[in-house]
């Protein structure tokens, strides 16, 4: 295992009805707020008429509008916001997405030069207001992370970015505000949430145990609450263990100890920054060709260890037939939540992928199984057709 620093600061609000600790966070920091949202959902859930009657002593400015694959833009506007008003705190409510766009702002108004330069390089920011949020959405675990990532359709590129400073400074994760997340969207946020946890399993370092095991619980909560929550959305216990779930994935948990650069988001960004499509959505189609591509002589024991421990597959003397059985649940397990399973389902056809898999190589370097750009493109064009490899 190697060294960590464990240091979590933001304060966890979890249940039903923890919203009402949220006057009290507000006004331990300020009364100006810029209350950051989506497209409107909140506005249809109730949860927007909520939040402002809790705030009725606040001094309240909005940004709305804020996109699934947030963009520059709209963090330029929301800093500009922040400086022109004198903003004390940034209220994000909603998705990942607005998770990650509040934080860009809140760094982006501690900030002098371009917004995009803290995209870019992380080192920048050396300060951010502080950022509470209201999850709506079991995907990301933005809620309870410092990362941001953020998209430049000018120049085709979406980045992550974001260091202490950014996490948020308190979460509020009701998971009855989920019961309205559309099927889609629920099948897809799942597949963010076991891929974070992909990304930590399957790495050079195997001996970190309890992050392993806890890696393992939660790709089996996933597979056992996701139907639930798809035949039943008002379903709490689904909805409450989705929701820790996703915050666990990606809060360090499972990644103290570890250290390999991400495979799948990284391939993932770059059809989203190309594309625009939605980042789970991506993620489902690549992970199983992903396994599939990386599966070798080295690997095959961690894939029969993920066969057993998570799928129940017997042991065997054939690890490559336990792997490759994995394998194919896993992909099977995508089919059946009702996710678009190749890439001509969401738009996408060869034009790029030979310029997308150049651009993101170099990020693959240090990824548990290396992957050049020629790697990329056959992963990319196993995608092309359904099927798990
Ligand atoms: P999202 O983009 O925040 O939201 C997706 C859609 O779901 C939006 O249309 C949103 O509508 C809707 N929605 C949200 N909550 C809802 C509710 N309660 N009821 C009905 N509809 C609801 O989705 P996300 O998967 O959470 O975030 C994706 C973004 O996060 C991507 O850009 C991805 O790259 C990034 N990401 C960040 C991290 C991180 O650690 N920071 C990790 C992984 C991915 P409205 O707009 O109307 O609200
Ligand atoms: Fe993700």
């Amino acid at each position: 295992m190697n060294n960590f620093v464990y240091d979590i600061p933001t304060k966890v609000y979890f249940g039903q009805g923890q919203i009402k600790y949220l006057p009290k966070l507000v006004e331990n920091i300020g009364k100006k707020v810029l209350l950051v949202y989506g497209g409107g959902s909140i506005k249809k859930s109730g949860l927007y008429d909520e939040v402002q009657q809790l705030l009725k002593g606040c001094e309240i400015f909005e940004l709305s509008g804020i996109e699934p694959n947030p963009r520059i833009e709209s963090v330029r506007k929301g800093s500009q916001l922040c400086k022109e008003h004198g903003i004390d705190l940034v209220l994000a409510v909603g998705g990942g997405s607005v998770i990650d766009a509040s934080k860009a702002i809140a760094a982006a108004a501690k900030y002098d030069g371009e917004a995009w330069d803290l995209v870019i390089d992380r080192k920048l920011i050396k300060a951010a207001l502080p950022v509470i949020t209201v999850l709506t959405l079991s995907a990301t675990g933005s809620e309870m992370n410092f990362h941001t990532v953020i998209t430049n359709f000018e120049t085709k590129d979406k980045i992550g970015t974001g260091n202490p400073h950014t996490y948020p400074y308190a979460s509020i994760l009701d998971p009855s505000y989920t019961y309205t997340v559309p099927r889609s969207q629920t099948a897809a946020g799942t597949a963010d949430i076991m891929s974070h946890t992909f990304e930590n399993y399957f790495s050079t370092t195997e001996t970190a145990y309890l992050q392993d095991r806890l890696a393992e619980d939660i790709l089996k909560l996933c597979i056992h609450y996701l139907p639930i929550a798809l035949d039943e959305p008002e379903n709490y216990e689904a909805r409450a263990n989705l929701m820790w779930a996703a915050t666990t994935a990606l809060n360090g948990t499972t990644a103290f100890g570890k250290g390999d650069a991400w495979s799948c988001h990284a391939m993932e960004h770059i059809l989203s920054a190309y594309y625009d499509i939605t980042h789970a959505v991506g993620l489902a189609i690549l992970t199983p060709r992903w396994m599939a591509y990386i599966l070798n002589d080295k690997t095959v024991d961690r894939f029969a260890t993920y066969a057993h421990n998570v799928w129940g597959i017997a042991h065997s003397e054939d690890k490559f037939a336990m792997a490759n059985e994995a394998i194919e649940k896993t992909y099977q397990f995508f089919v059946d939540s009702g996710l678009p399973m190749t890439l001509p389902e969401v738009g996408i056809d060869e034009t790029y992928l030979a310029e997308m898999a150049e651009k993101v190589a170099p990020r693959l370097k240090y990824s548990y199984v290396p992957l050049n750009a020629e790697d990329v493109v056959n992963i990319y064009k196993a995608c092309l057709t359904p099927g798990s490899k």
